[in-house]
């Protein structure tokens, strides 16, 4: 999954990204509206994290152009005191959920969460089964039958997309921009190495295959678990 933080207090914006980072989001920050917007006009971000005092474009603004132009990914509104944020604006001009600073990090956590369930399928499962393979987002956690599958946050972060996008054909390339951040000019072919681990820990040892791989197309998570 893929996050924008539109924050100019950079502490805060550095604190929040490296946190996410750790848990396996790919995170890009913004510190300015002008800037937010531009990146999260390109409709590659699951979620976009907004401030409201903003330089340039305030959070109000930079969130009904996007809805405007019709974006419509998930927006969490920040807001710096309670009062500032007038929920009825922030509600008309098309953010999902807000949150008062200062907020606790495990609070920004599971809205983060909720707001990327509901994108995904409308209801928000606590986890997702696909026949034997289980795949918990909140904890991070993997199971195929009774077995603990370990994997890394990026392979997690991997495997989840794919989740999310079960049973459809989805490019390596879609991968890499719901996956890893902007910063990452490196080759696409690196997800072929995540999703070759993925399966060492989720398949072969198993004698299944839950990840087809579409030649010159992408991969696809079966609905069944393999
Ligand atoms: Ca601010």
């Amino acid at each position: 999954m893929r996050l924008l933080i539109v924050e100019d207090e950079k502490r805060l914006a550095e604190v929040v990204a490296a946190g996410l980072t750790a848990e396996g989001y790919a995170v890009d920050v913004a510190g300015d509206g002008r800037t937010g917007l531009t990146r999260a006009r390109t409709g590659v971000y699951d979620l976009v994290i907004l401030d409201i005092m903003l330089p340039g474009l305030n959070g109000y603004q930079v969130c009904a152009k996007l809805r405007e132009e019709g974006v419509d990914t998930p927006v969490l509104m920040l807001t710096a005191k309670d009062g500032e944020y007038d929920e009825a604006e922030g509600l008309d001009t098309g953010a999902d959920d807000y949150l008062t600073k200062p907020f606790s990090y495990v609070v920004l956590q599971a809205r983060i969460r909720a707001l990327l369930r509901r994108r995904g399928s409308g209801v928000a499962p606590s986890v997702w089964q696909f026949g034997d393979l289980a795949i918990e987002p909140a904890g991070k956690r993997c199971r195929r039958g009774d077995t603990e599958v370990g994997l890394t946050a990026k392979e997690f972060a991997v495997l989840e997309y794919l989740a999310h996008r079960v049973g459809e054909i989805v490019s390596k390339s879609e991968i890499l921009e719901h996956v890893w951040d902007f910063t990452y000019d490196g080759d696409v072919n690196i997800v072929e190495v995540y999703i070759s681990n993925i399966r060492r820990k989720i398949d072969t040892p198993f004698g299944r295959s839950a990840i087809t791989t579409m030649r010159g197309a992408g991969y696809r998570l079966a609905a069944d678990g393999g």
